[in-house]
């Protein structure tokens, strides 16, 4: 399973946009940097990235590597549904999960980590609700 932070952590220096140019944070790059300055520019990208997954993930992203779902996705067979999770205190949306015909809910080890870093305080609920 790869981490996408630590990816992302690499890659500051040197983002590939979607309209194939690139975008660079100079601030990451520890090209020409002592090793103690490198290190810590690298710890720095290490946080930033780990903040921006955990920013997306509040907002209700789910960050998953290819290699991690199922080669059928749930959502190609027939039958499945799609199931909103709701809050039992403050009703509102928290997240979704496929359900497949069946009733059953197949969890990899990144959904598992994804629902385990739902939001679990109304306030956060309540803060997502508004984004
Ligand atoms: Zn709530």
């Amino acid at each position: 399973m790869p981490d996408a932070a630590a990816y992302l952590a690499t890659r500051f220096h040197r983002l590939r946009h979607p309209d194939g140019t690139e975008r660079r944070f100079e601030i990451f790059n520890s090209f020409g940097q002592p090793e103690k300055v490198a290190a810590a520019q690298r710890l720095r990208a290490q946080h930033s990235a780990a903040a921006m997954i955990n920013e997306l993930t509040l907002a209700g992203f789910v960050i998953t590597h290819r290699d991690d779902v199922p080669a059928v996705d749930p959502i190609d067979q027939p039958g499945h549904k799609i199931a909103p999770l709701i809050c039992a205190h403050c009703g509102r949306h928290i997240g979704a999960i496929k359900v497949n015909p069946d009733m059953t809910v197949p969890l990899t080890s990144v959904a598992q980590q994804a629902l385990a870093q739902l939001p679990t305080t109304c306030d956060e609920h309540k803060a997502l609700s508004n984004a």
